[in-house]
C-alpha cells in the first residue's frame, strides 16, 4: 500500500511549521495535523524579546500568522483535527487517527507541544472562563482596571504578569518560595513596576466567590496564616506539561510523558520524531522549538531518501 503522505506532522506550533517549511522544501508530501490554530504557544504569547532577528521584539500572534503562511506557500497541507492515535507505527506505512479520520504516511514528526499545569485548588475548575485563566493575552482584557493575582514564580509567570499589568489594576505574584525561578531581566523588570506585588512564600489554598471568582484564600507558609486575597481573576503558570497522552506505550518517554529522542530527534521507532516542547530535554525556547523542528524534518528527510 502507497502512503498518502511522506510525513505527517503532529501539531502547527513553531516546532511543527519550521518542521513542515523543511519537509516541503525538500519535496515531501507533508500534512501538518493540528486541533486549534497554527502558532501553538505563540498564540497565547504576547511580546517576544529573545528570538533572534527582531530588536524590538514582536507580537507572538503575528509570528504565529508569518510562521504559517511561509509553510504553507511550499504546499505544505494544515488540516484541523485532533490526533487520536498512531497505528502500524514500526510498518513503513504508518497510520495517524485523528477525529475519526485516517491519514496514511511514511513518517510522522511528533510536535504536539505541551500546555499550562493546572494548579490542582478547590474552585479552580468552578472558576474556570469566571476568573480563572492560564491565558493573559486571552483574557486580560476582561478584567481590565481591577486587581488580578498571578500564581507561580517562572518566565510565565512574570512574563505574563508583566503583560496583565499595563491592563490591570494591580498584579499581585503569588509564588511559594521567597525568590523567584524566571529569568533575571524579566524578574528586575518585575520588582521596577509600580502595580506588580508579591506575596512571597505563599500558597494558594482555595480560589473564592460567588458569581464569579472574588478572592484567593492564600496560606503564608512562613507564619501559617490563611486570609483572603481579593482578585477579580487568577492566572495560573505552574509548569507546563507535554500533550503525548495519545503515545503511551508507543515510544520511550520520561516520567512526565515528554517523549526521549536522539540529536536527530529520532525517537527510537524508524520514521518517528518528535521535537519542540514535546520531547525529553528541550530548553522550551521559542529558537529551540525552530531549531528541533528543522533537524527533525532533515533527518526525516535523510531516512526516507536512503
Ligand atoms: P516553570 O519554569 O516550571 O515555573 C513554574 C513555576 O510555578 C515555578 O516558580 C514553581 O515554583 C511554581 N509552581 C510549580 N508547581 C507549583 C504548585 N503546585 N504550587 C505553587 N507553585 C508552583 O514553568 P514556566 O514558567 O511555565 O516555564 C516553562 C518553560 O518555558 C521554562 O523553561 C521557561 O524558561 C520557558 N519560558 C520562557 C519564556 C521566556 O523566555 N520569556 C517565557 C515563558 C516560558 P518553584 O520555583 O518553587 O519551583
Amino acid at each position: 500500500m502507497d502512503a498518502e503522505f511522506d510525513t505527517i506532522i503532529l501539531g502547527a506550533g513553531a516546532a511543527g511549521l519550521s518542521a513542515g517549511l523543511y519537509t516541503t522544501r525538500a519535496m515531501l508530501k507533508t500534512l501538518i495535523l493540528e486541533s486549534l490554530g497554527p502558532g501553538g504557544q505563540l498564540l497565547i504569547t504576547d511580546e517576544i524579546e529573545n528570538y533572534p532577528g527582531f530588536p524590538t521584539g514582536v507580537k507572538g500572534p503575528e509570528l504565529a500568522v508569518d510562521m504559517e503562511a511561509q509553510t504553507t506557500r511550499f504546499g505544505a497541507q494544515i488540516e484541523y483535527a485532533e490526533v487520536e492515535g498512531l497505528d502500524a507505527i514500526d510498518q513503513p506505512v504508518k497510520v495517524v487517527r485523528a477525529d475519526d479520520r485516517e491519514f496514511t504516511t511514511r513518517s510522522i514528526i511528533i510536535a504536539t507541544g505541551g500546555a499550562h499545569n493546572k494548579l490542582g485548588a478547590p474552585g479552580e475548575d468552578e472558576f474556570a472562563g469566571r476568573g480563572i485563566s492560564y491565558c493573559a493575552v486571552c483574557d486580560g482584557n476582561f478584567f481590565r482596571g481591577q486587581d488580578v493575582v498571578v500564581v507561580g514564580g517562572g518566565d510565565s509567570a512574570i512574563d505574563e504578569g508583566l503583560y496583565l499589568s499595563g491592563i490591570v489594576n494591580s498584579v499581585t505574584v503569588v509564588h511559594r518560595r521567597d525568590e523567584l525561578r524566571a529569568t533575571r531581566v524579566l524578574q528586575e523588570r518585575a520588582f521596577a513596576r509600580e502595580n506588580v506585588n508579591f506575596l512571597w512564600s505563599h500558597v494558594v489554598e482555595e480560589f473564592v466567590g460567588n458569581e464569579a471568582l472574588e478572592a484567593a484564600r492564600v496560606k503564608d507558609l512562613k507564619s501559617e496564616e490563611v486570609y483572603d486575597y481579593p482578585a477579580a481573576a487568577a492566572f495560573i503558570y505552574v509548569g507546563f506539561h507535554p500533550q503525548t497522552d495519545y503515545l503511551k506505550g508507543l515510544v520511550d518517554m520520561d516520567p512526565l510523558g515528554h517523549v526521549y529522542t536522539d540529536i536527530h530527534m529520532r525517537t527510537k521507532v524508524p520514521g518517528l520524531y518528535a521535537c519542540g516542547d514535546a520531547r525529553a530535554d528541550s530548553t522550551r525556547q521559542l529558537g529551540a522549538a525552530v531549531g528541533d523542528g528543522i533537524t527533525a524534518a532533515l533527518a526525516a528527510y535523510h531516512d526516507l531518501n536512503g
